[in-house]
């Protein structure tokens, strides 16, 4: 296919929800109840091709990142692919840049939005050269790589040149791991599946049995409820994944830091790989002195999915407080933040293991593993697999027999979702939102709360 430069016409929003809650997907101590949802993004060109981008949040809130994305999107309209993408970095800083800087485009719900938004160009990108987005930014050389960053804040830790000289590095033996990617043998999956807090222990028994026979290795569980309970229940998970197995426990946050500590003490003979999110995200020394402190342990730290750009990523780093980065596609600034925090990764020397445990991110995840694995750190990781939703998706996220995930094939960045998902799924308008069911769950304010929650 040739190459063709598109220009932006005209774009939609929409506010879709899937009601996960109802299967205990995504249920953890802070928010019992999660609906996997979308603010969609799509923007039509004058050549048929579109492009499409969204994030994510967990059901209450969507209206306010659609409309987050609405201030934003107009931005982009009347103009030509190739004008926003022979500079992407530039494209990121301007995207963040002006009246809205006070809005932290940076952080928080502005920053959801602006990943939304260069997440549909990067699709339009991918599709205008008839490549997955992997390949896409696989292909590029240091050169055209290093463009798509941008380096302020950075480069205290980080530069231009070292970023090159890194690059041009892996270059010698990039066609071998291009060779194993194609082959769906870049990135093992790790599953998460089982490890919902609202299951019982029948349930995490019975899909823990599962997700061995289909070759999984490493297991994620919900933790967090009291001690006597997690004791208990990852005493099973232990028995039934045996001795081989890889642990880890997820907590979303849920400790203050000392509290951290003495806790996981207790975990230490189940031989866990790390704790996720012991306590607040945004406490950077808070992560590294419960790291130092459970070290001797065994017990490792890992965070990243609520850390909200480059910058914190730096510090995380820097003070060595994580062993694995858990970057989320959805919070940073699209692939280019997402190339800057692989490169900061790959310096520090730490594995990027990103977090997808919601509605569409394993498709957009298995293109970035893909990358830290052929182009930028050139290390074999994992990646997270949950197994929901995604039939939902035109390009599905797929795991082979052994164990790996599959490397997308199609052009684009697997972000379009099905049409039928609209009809039932659209909120307030779609057919399960209109229903008394759903019309009770959205007029519950507390909803995932615990102690609160009413429908
Ligand atoms: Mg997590």
């Amino acid at each position: 296919m040739t190459a063709t430069d598109p220009t932006i016409t005209s774009f939609t929003v929409r506010d879709l929800r899937w009601p996960t809650s109802l299967e205990n997907i995504g249920s953890d101590p802070m928010n019992l109840a999660g609906e996997n949802a979308l603010g969609y993004l799509q923007y039509e060109t004058d050549t048929g091709l579109f492009g499409t981008g969204w994030s994510f949040s967990n059901g209450q809130g969507n209206d306010v990142l659609c409309t987050a994305i609405r201030s934003l999107a107009p931005r982009l309209v009347g103009r030509k692919l190739s004008s926003l993408t022979s500079n992407m970095g530039d494209t990121q800083r301007k995207m963040v840049s002006g009246q809205i800087r006070f809005m932290s485009p940076e952080r928080g719900v502005l920053q959801l939005a602006t990943c939304a938004v260069l997440n549909a160009i990067w699709d339009l990108w991918a599709k205008s050269e008839g490549k997955p987005l992997w390949r896409l930014v696989c292909d590029l050389s240091p050169e055209e790589t290093v463009r798509c960053i941008d380096f302020r804040y950075l480069t205290d830790a980080l530069t231009r040149q070292e970023v090159l000289q890194m690059l041009k590095r892996l270059e010698a033996s990039k066609a071998d791991r291009l060779k194993l990617a194609l082959q769906n043998k870049a990135v093992p999956a790790y599953n998460t599946s089982a490890g919902w807090l609202g299951h019982s222990d029948d349930k995490v028994r019975e899909l823990l049995q599962s997700a061995k026979a289909q070759g999984f290795k490493h297991f994620k569980l919900k933790a967090g409820l009291g001690l006597e309970a997690d004791l208990r229940r990852l005493g099973l998970v232990r028995e039934v994944a045996g001795q081989d197995a890889v642990l880890m426990v997820d907590v979303n946050q849920l400790w203050d830091v000392d509290e951290a500590i003495e806790y996981m003490k207790n975990l230490a003979h189940l031989n866990l790989w790390f704790v996720e999110e012991p306590t607040s995200p945004d406490d950077i020394l808070g992560h590294a002195k419960i790291r130092k402190a459970l070290k001797p342990y065994g017990i490792g730290v890992a965070t990243g999915e609520h850390i909200n750009n480059r910058v914190m990523f730096k510090q995380l780093l820097q003070a060595e407080a994580t062993d694995a980065v858990q970057l989320d596609a959805l919070r940073l600034c699209s692939v280019n933040e997402i190339l800057s925090v692989l490169l900061l990764s790959a310096k520090f020397g730490v594995p990027v293991v990103p977090h997808s445990g919601g509605a569409g991110m394993v498709e957009l995840c298995s293109h970035i593993s893909t990358i830290d694995f052929v182009a930028v750190s050139g290390q074999t990781s994992i990646l997270e697999y949950t197994d929901h939703l995604h039939e939902a998706f035109e390009a599905p996220a797929q795991i082979t027999p052994d164990g790996y995930h599959v490397s997308p094939t199609q052009a684009g960045y697997s972000c379009d979702v099905k049409p039928d998902e609209f009809e039932k799924y659209e909120c307030p308008t779609g057919s399960f939102w209109q229903s008394p069911q759903g019309k009770m769950m959205l007029a519950d304010p507390w909803r995932g709360v615990p102690g609160e929650q009413s429908s």
